[in-house]
């Protein structure tokens, strides 16, 4: 009997197996069409200065329309871009639709804001990633000032080649900040000899306001203070959350407490 059931589990397992692969396997090769039948598109989660009381960024989110499954979680198909180097054309795209979005936006005359990209480290190590984003840059005329790139810790395996590429980045005035930061194992060493705008600290260390992720939050805001980094809290959902980094002098945040991600209109209708 036992042998039997063990059996019986074997199959089950390798069905599951088989049906994960093959889900992923469908989604690879939807998603290398998603750029060209237009099926990607962003959201926008406007980043608040809360002493001034403003909008002053938006981060661009991608979000994936699929013809048969509905909306897709970027946690769902970004390590699948990420993989397949699927990641290059898409985030090249994300890259062009935010800034003419920016571009946009300041010509219709709202008051000028940042836009936040996320850059996949795989996009980011790519060799042309520089050359691309000045073409970018040409092509939709948005003024360098008004962007700003999201990477993650993670970018500190090549330190020569980050180096060169973050100051080439300072040169042309696009600006940088560290997404996720507290959940990497970048040294603080190594850190504070980069050239970068802003830590963003991780929603993780808001999402329980218990004394250890206090003690972290309050960490990392001295520690941007001290590197004379802006520093940018994610995940604020509720009036604890915003007075406790009001208290710490955070003064820039993002989350739901204050607007969720949302389509290009709704942004414009704020402004209206
Ligand atoms: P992220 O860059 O850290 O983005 C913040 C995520 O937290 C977003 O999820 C956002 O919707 C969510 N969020 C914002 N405020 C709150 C809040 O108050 N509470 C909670 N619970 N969540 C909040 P989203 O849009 O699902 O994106 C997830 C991740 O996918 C992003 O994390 C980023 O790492 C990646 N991603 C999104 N768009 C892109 C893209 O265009 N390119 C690349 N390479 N990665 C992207
Ligand atoms: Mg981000
Ligand atoms: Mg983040
Ligand atoms: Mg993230």
């Amino acid at each position: 009997h036992a042998k039997a059931n063990g059996k019986n589990n074997f199959q089950l397992f390798n069905q599951e197996l088989i049906h994960h692969m093959e889900k992923k396997l469908y989604l690879e090769t939807s998603l290398s069409k998603a750029v060209e039948e237009g099926q990607l598109f962003l959201h926008y989660q406007p980043q608040i200065d809360i002493i001034q009381n403003k909008i002053v960024g938006v981060e661009a989110l991608i979000r994936w329309q699929h013809p048969e499954l509905g909306l897709v979680a970027p946690f769902d198909f970004i390590p699948i871009a990420e993989e397949t180097g699927l990641i290059i054309p898409i985030g090249e795209w994300v890259l062009r639709t935010a800034c003419r979005q920016n571009k946009e936006w300041q010509k219709a005359g709202y008051p000028p804001l940042t836009i936040a990209v996320n850059i996949s480290i795989r996009q980011f190590m790519s060799h042309n990633f520089l050359t691309k984003l000045k073409s970018i840059l040409l092509e939709t005329q948005l003024d360098p000032q008004y962007l700003e790139l999201e990477i993650t810790e993670s970018i500190a395996s090549d330190v020569t080649y980050t180096k060169k590429l973050l100051r080439d980045l300072q040169k042309i005035g696009v600006k940088v900040s560290i997404d996720d930061f507290g959940t990497g194992y970048s040294s603080l060493g190594y850190l504070s000899r980069l050239p970068i705008n802003k830590l963003k600290v991780d929603r993780m260390f808001l999402s329980e306001l218990n004394d250890k992720n206090k003690a972290v939050t309050k960490a990392v805001i001295a520690l941007a203070k001290s590197l004379d980094l802006e520093v940018l809290a994610e995940g604020v959902e509720t009036d604890a959350q915003a007075d406790f980094l009001k208290e710490q002098g955070c003064e820039l945040v993002q989350g739901f407490r204050y607007y969720k991600p949302m389509k290009s209109e709704e942004i414009e209708a704020l402004f209206k």
